[in-house]
């Protein structure tokens, strides 16, 4: 059993996303800001973090991470791709985002096809660049569910327009999400739910 707690953070009003098996074994999915939110949130499930997980670099999934890991210590991944420039200046959204602090240490490389183990949450990383070059969906092939960050929305793909994106490489990556079994949920870093299905009926950037 899979539960999923949806804390939506920041001014960019990101998704972050708490998953725990039934055990109480936790993953958090960016942590983009307003730590003390989400560190309630962990709290009042009795949770016990494995680890702090970035879909990509960006400053409005990525701020709280410092702050969240130091309250409640757990290892952190990210890809190396995006490693390289989020705890840079390069990564400040004024007036939104100061450059984000940088965390003790990253513990995880997260890279292509790896298969993690986490208590009983079973899940694989999925390489999805365009976004940004480091971008990355945590799958779980078991439940069939997909967190995407901002590869893939509702209706809509991620904006390749900023420093590092790429829309060739976007297009490839939603190529990549379009084999995967059409009832798999979508839970993307902004707005609303999904499937495969659903998107790759109605949404322009799946077709
Ligand atoms: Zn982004
Ligand atoms: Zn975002």
């Amino acid at each position: 059993m899979i539960n999923i707690k949806k804390v939506v953070v920041g001014a960019f009003e990101v998704n972050c996303w708490i998953v725990w098996d039934e055990s109480n074994n936790a993953i958090v999915i960016d942590p983009g800001a307003d730590a003390n939110k989400i560190e309630k949130a962990i709290e009042e499930s009795g949770l016990s973090v494995a680890a702090y997980l970035l879909t990509h670099g960006h400053a409005d999934h990525i701020s709280a991470l410092a702050d969240i890991s130091h309250k409640i210590p757990a290892e952190l991944g990210i890809h190396p791709n995006d490693a390289k420039w989020a705890f840079t200046p390069q990564n400040s959204i004024p007036p939104f985002y100061p450059q984000p602090a940088t965390p003790e240490k990253i513990d995880r490389s997260l890279e292509d096809k790896q298969t993690w183990q986490d208590g009983n949450l079973n899940y694989e990383i999925i390489d999805t660049p365009g976004h940004t070059p480091g971008g990355v969906c945590f799958y779980f092939p078991a439940e069939k569910l997909l967190f995407c960050g901002d590869t893939l929305f509702k209706g809509s793909a991620g904006r390749t327009d900023l420093p590092g994106g790429d829309s060739r490489v976007l297009a490839n990556s939603l190529k990549k999400l379009k084999q995967l079994p059409g009832e798999t949920k979508v839970y993307s870093g902004h707005g609303p739910d999904s499937t495969i299905e659903h998107e790759i009926k109605t949404n322009f950037f799946m077709k």
